[in-house]
Parts: structure tokens; C-alpha cells; sequence
């Protein structure tokens, strides 16, 4: 690759739902024809586009489409959750080719664990019959904080003796792909502008419900890490200042990630008498369950049900007119690994709460909605980082060939 102007025509490409003929490639990026034509000649090559079909009727030459090749290019895609890990395979239009689960090993020992990764993408390699020299990378989607510079893990909640472990080297080392890791919000950020469909400049925030609660901003059609990688750590803003402290020790009271922790959430609902005491020492498996428990018990009309989960929305109504009000979008998405079982109740309850909060609930009204990339959000956009690094131009590569 390593080309500007060549990413710049792939990007316009993949951005155009109908594929483009080099005419409009030519208007739309602002090249003269010869050099549309020399890269179209080049990506034709490397077979990371095709000619598909011509278009046009009238009088005048018909003109070849131009559209990316799904089979030019694939990534791997690696969730790893404290509960469940997820490996996908994503072709060059970003679509799900195979796809696997399992429970993450309980003694979430890091070597165990990514012994159990690299034997996952041999499955998945081999029933697929893609050829490895078409695997761009593999892309870790880890829970934060992370150090994005060494690709470590640092510390996340519920991944016990996660200290700081360097899952970048690890897996690379593994598996014998080029490597990346983001944090799980930023994957699902950019899954959510790639695998998504075109999305355009516009700006919206992912809430990523997962063992913790964060956010990935997208800006403009680009997705925010902030300085460190470690951007849209929402889970700290105060909800409630007389609340417990704030369980990953910041010293601050009644956070929102603390209220909307499932172990908070289900230990509420125990206590209330509606759910069954949970085993000694609950693992992650255990809280999801009795959480997609009381999920059911909303739907059911359970009363005692309904208002922890009104208390918990309106908590989480609290926090998203905060974000709302600092970045001024267009848009908010849900998704991540708790949102599922809570997705029709949400999606009744928060977009009035919300709108009913924000500062500008009089000049225009932000749409709150799920994912539509379902369950596997984490994993895909793991993935869709490999790709974006790969293909989407950027201003260091026109420096470093300028
Ligand atoms: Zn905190």
C-alpha cells in the first residue's frame, strides 16, 4: 500500500455505497483523469477493487463501475471480554465471514487466554480457506485502560491479575499476525462508521455497555482516542454524590459506572427479593445471566424490576446528556455485551429522558438507537482497526511520502 493518493480513491470507493465509474472518481477527490486511471489500473491489480457492470444508457460511452473486491483484503477481529471472547474474520467490505465464541478460560490466565486466541483464528483460517498472505492483521479489542504505545492491558476491571499485560506482543507472537489492540469503545466506534454502512462526517457517541460503561466518539466522521488512547472514560461522572465510592478508586462518589455496574444492578434486584442469592465469588458469566434474568423480569411487567431499571436509565439518561452537552452530536448509539437483554426498554424510556436533558432540547433532537451490528460489535471492530490502519488515508502517510 503506502500510497496517499491511492487510499484516498480506495476511501472514496468504499464510502459509495453503489461503487463509482473514474469520471466520478475524478470529480469526487479531485485528481486529473490520468492518475484516477494509473490507480484504478493498480488497485484492479492488487485486486483490492473490481469492475463491476456498466452503467449508463443514453448517448456517450457507458462507464464502468468501480467497487471494492469483498475476497481483496481480510482482518481478524479478537473481543476478548471477561466472560466470552470473540474472533471474527471480516472481508474488505467489512462483512462477517466466520465467526467464533468461548468462554474466556476462568483462570484468565494471559497466556492461557491467548494460546486459546491463536488456536481460535487457526479454526477460523483453515474452515475458511482464505489464503493468511490476504490477512491484513489481526486487531484486539481489549476492555480499558489501556497503554496504546506498548499495546498493554492495563488493569481492567474483572480480568483478574490483569496488571499490565502486553497483549499486542503476545498475540502477535501467537498467532504471526501483525498485531494492534484498541480499547473495546474505539473498536465499536469504528465498526459502527465501517461495517455499518456509509456513515458520512457525521458525529455521534457509542455507549459500550459492557463489565464497565464507556464511550467512543466519533467527530466529524472520525473516531476521538484522545491523547492516550484512553478517551471517553464516562463512567466517572457523578450521578449521585452521597452514592458508595467509586469502585476502581478514583476517590469520587455515586459514579456512573459504579451504579451501572450489572454486579450493582443484580446485587439490588437480590436484595429487593426478586432474583436468586448468586453462587459464591460470581464469575462474569454469572452476573450476565442473572442480569439478562431481571431483563426478562422487565418485560414481563415485574414491578420491583421496572423501577431498578428506570432508576438505572435515568441514571444513565444523567450521564448521556454530560457527553450530549460537550460534544454536541447527532447521534447515540448502544451496544456492547449488556445491552442486548436491555435494548427495548432502554430504547422506550431514554430518548425523552435524554432530550429532555440536553442543553440544546430546543434547537434539535438527538436520536438514540441500538447497534446494527448486533452482539459481535467488539469483534468486528477489532477488525474494522486493522482495515482503517491498512486502507483509510492519513496525514502521517502523506508526510512520510511527501
Ligand atoms: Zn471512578
Amino acid at each position: 500500500m503506502g500510497d496517499f493518493n491511492l487510499t484516498v480513491i480506495l476511501d472514496a470507493i468504499r464510502g459509495s455505497e453503489a461503487g463509482l465509474s473514474r469520471v466520478e472518481l475524478a470529480q469526487l477527490v479531485g485528481l486529473s483523469p490520468q492518475t484516477i486511471s494509473n490507480i484504478s489500473r493498480r488497485l484492479l491489480d492488487q485486486k483490492l477493487i473490481v469492475e463491476a457492470g456498466k452503467e449508463g444508457s443514453g448517448p456517450g460511452k457507458p462507464r464502468t463501475i468501480l467497487r471494492l473486491n469483498p475476497q481483496g483484503m481480510y482482518a481478524v477481529g479478537v473481543h476478548l471480554d471477561p466472560a466470552l471472547i470473540t474472533v471474527v474474520l471480516l472481508d474488505l467490505v467489512g462483512a462477517v465471514v466466520e465467526k467464533r465464541t468461548f468462554v474466556t478460560p476462568l483462570s484468565h490466565d494471559p497466556d492461557e487466554i491467548v494460546q486459546a486466541i491463536a488456536e481460535c483464528v487457526e479454526e477460523l483460517l483453515a474452515i475458511s480457506g482464505v489464503d493468511r498472505k490476504l490477512v491484513a492483521g489481526l486487531g484486539v479489542a481489549a476492555p480499558g485502560p489501556i497503554d496504546l504505545d506498548r499495546g498493554a492491558v492495563v488493569g481492567p476491571p474483572l480480568l483478574h491479575g490483569w496488571v499490565d499485560v502486553p497483549i499486542q506482543d503476545l498475540v502477535q507472537r501467537a498467532t504471526g499476525l501483525p498485531t494492534t489492540v484498541d480499547k473495546d469503545v474505539t473498536g465499536a466506534a469504528v465498526a459502527e462508521i465501517w461495517a455499518g454502512g456509509p456513515g458520512g462526517s457525521e458525529s455521534f457517541v457509542f455507549f459500550y455497555l459492557g463489565t464497565g460503561l464507556g464511550v467512543g466518539l466519533v467527530l466529524n466522521g472520525e473516531v476521538y482516542r484522545g491523547s492516550s488512547g484512553n478517551a471517553g472514560e464516562i463512567g466517572h461522572i457523578i450521578v449521585d454524590p452521597d452514592g458508595p465510592l467509586c469502585s476502581d478508586g478514583c476517590g469520587m462518589r455515586g459514579t456512573i459506572g459504579t451504579a451501572l455496574e450489572p454486579a450493582v444492578i443484580v446485587s439490588e434486584a437480590v436484595v429487593a427479593g426478586i432474583l436468586p442469592v448468586l453462587p459464591e465469588n460470581p464469575t462474569a458469566r454469572d452476573y450476565q445471566g442473572a442480569f439478562a434474568r431481571l431483563s426478562e423480569m422487565v418485560g414481563e411487567g415485574e414491578e420491583t424490576a421496572i423501577a431498578i431499571m428506570r432508576r438505572a436509565a435515568r441514571n444513565m439518561a444523567w450521564a448521556a446528556a454530560v457527553v450530549g452537552n460537550l460534544v454536541d452530536v447527532e447521534r447515540m448509539v448502544f451496544g456492547g455485551p449488556f445491552w442486548e437483554p436491555v435494548a427495548q426498554f432502554v430504547l422506550d424510556v431514554l430518548p425523552d429522558m435524554v432530550n429532555e436533558r440536553l442543553a440544546t432540547r430546543g434547537i434539535h433532537r438527538v436520536g438514540l438507537s441500538g447497534t446494527r451490528l448486533g452482539e459481535d460489535v467488539g469483534a468486528v471492530g477489532a477488525a474494522c482497526l486493522v482495515l482503517e490502519r491498512a486502507l483509510a488515508p492519513r496525514a502521517e502517510r502523506l508526510l512520510l511520502e511527501g
